[in-house]
């Protein structure tokens, strides 16, 4: 009988995570203070986020980090995750290629974003920390943020993109659920929320004003720490159980992938994926390739630039390199498949730079389309999000069909899509239209970084 679904045991759960800053030859350029231009070191983070995160985000000698014994007990409710082997997906695109996905929508909250929320926030307490603010675009990383503050014994706020809340109230009722407060950003109740509804009455939000307003309430409120719910190297970091753990199963698969795609947001899910198999490409000469799948209306990887800007709308974050659209950038509202993000990490866009990967652009609805086939074969209603990576990875199993290639596809199903079915509803109903930005869009916002570099 063929085997379609690879489990580790709880006690097979990774002990460490990987940090690939070790390995990279180039290491990604510093972090800057926006007003001096001179690199950051960690402690000059420490006024905003866990201090072990700002240790680990600045860590390039250590390959291995343990992870603490109380993060592992949490991880023990939904971890390992499955390693499954589409066959119904393989047989429906008629594919010798051999796919295969990581499931991490099964955790209670339905994503990835848990891992590294439960990291985030038991250091948090570790440190005397009592409340915790973030920001949230669909609310997955708002709702991961609010179990995890919950489970550790903290206060959660977090701030929702505007347009995302009233698309997707029901995240913000599963954070409220969890007791935490929730708030539609650009709001009245910060300073960066106020000067952002003056300039521009109608603004629906993004990451970008969110991320601005969370920053401002954890640095103006005593034991008070921001999360973060991607971007940044410390949470790529937590991710790297995904990839981990898949390394493990696709050996009792007798399998290596040739391929390792993962959709992306700000690069934690496609980070904490692909890196623990990038560490053989560094290591042991493997020539596993990587695909980031990013959405049309939001490129920055196919078509931002490479250079310092900004996380926040506000600019209240060091610059950071990054490939970016500018963090003025506004996705198009009629955008359902998340992704919004204007910029990717620094460690991924150095790696994309350095050709290491590769990134695709997918419209929503070629998106949509992927999720609805592979829903109906493998049974499981994938995030939005996720659609983008299964679209990739349809892709590839397409081309290996015209070329009678039977690679090994391995792709991250992020999160699935229960909470998401009003986005599968105007997908069905046919009301959702590809938007791709124009280059002249991506010129004026990115070039208002000029000064900044
Ligand atoms: C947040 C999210 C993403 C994007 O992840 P990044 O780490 O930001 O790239 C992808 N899928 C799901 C289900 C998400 O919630």
């Amino acid at each position: 009988m063929k085997q379609k679904r690879f489990i580790l045991q709880e006690s097979q759960i990774p002990t460490q995570w990987y940090n690939i800053l070790a390995d990279m030859p180039v290491k990604p350029m510093p972090p800057l203070n926006p007003a001096t231009k001179q690199p950051l070191k960690a402690e000059d983070l420490f006024p905003v986020f866990a201090e072990e995160c700002c240790r680990q985000e600045f860590d390039q000698t250590n390959a291995w980090i343990d992870i603490p014994e109380e993060v592992l007990d949490m991880y023990k409710y939904y971890r390992p995750t499955p390693l499954v082997r589409a066959y119904a997906l393989e047989k429906a695109i008629d594919t010798p290629a051999r796919i295969y996905f990581k499931n991490e929508s099964v955790s209670p909250l339905g994503s990835h974003k848990i891992n590294s929320a439960l990291a985030q926030c038991y250091y948090c307490k570790r440190e005397g920390t009592t409340n915790v603010t973030t920001e949230t675009g669909a609310g997955q990383w708002g709702a991961a943020l609010s179990y995890a503050a919950r489970a550790f014994g903290l206060e959660a706020a977090v701030y929702q993109v505007k347009i995302s809340l009233r698309q997707k109230p029901y995240r913000s009722m599963l954070m409220r659920t969890f007791g935490a407060e929730v708030t539609g950003s650009p709001s009245m109740s910060t300073r960066a929320g106020k000067d952002i509804i003056t300039r521009d009455p109608a603004h629906q939000g993004s990451l970008g004003t969110a991320i601005s307003e969370a920053v401002e309430l954890a640095a103006a409120t005593p034991h008070c720490k921001y999360t973060l719910g991607s971007v940044l190297g410390h949470v790529t970091l937590h991710q790297t159980v995904i990839g981990l753990e898949a390394e493990r199963q696709m050996e009792m698969a007798g399998e290596m992938p040739d391929v390792v795609i993962a959709c992306f947001g700000g690069g934690s899910n496609f980070g904490g994926t692909a890196f623990p198999f990038m560490r053989h490409n560094f290591r042991d000469g493997a020539r596993t390739e990587y695909v980031a799948a990013e959405p049309a209306s939001c490129p920055k990887l196919t078509r931002g630039k490479f250079c310092y800007d900004f996380g926040d709308e506000a600019g209240y974050t060091p610059l950071l390199p990054m490939f970016t659209l500018g963090h003025g950038f506004k996705p198009a509202n009629i955008h359902a498949g998340g992704l919004r993000y204007h910029g990717a990490g620094a460690i991924v866009s150095q790696l994309l730079k350095d050709g290491m990967m590769r990134a695709v652009d997918i419209a929503q609805t070629e998106a949509f389309s992927a999720g609805l086939l592979f829903a109906r074969t493998e049974g499981i209603v994938p995030a939005p999000e996720s659609c983008h990576a299964i679209a990739a990875a349809v892709d590839e199993a397409v081309k290996c069909r015209e070329r009678g290639e039977g690679k090994v596809i391995l792709f991250n199903l992020s999160g699935h899509g229960l909470v998401d079915m009003t986005a599968y509803e105007q997908y069905l109903n046919g009301d959702l239209a590809d938007y791709t930005v124009t280059d002249d869009e991506i010129r004026k916002s990115v070039g208002k970084l000029a000064g900044l570099n």
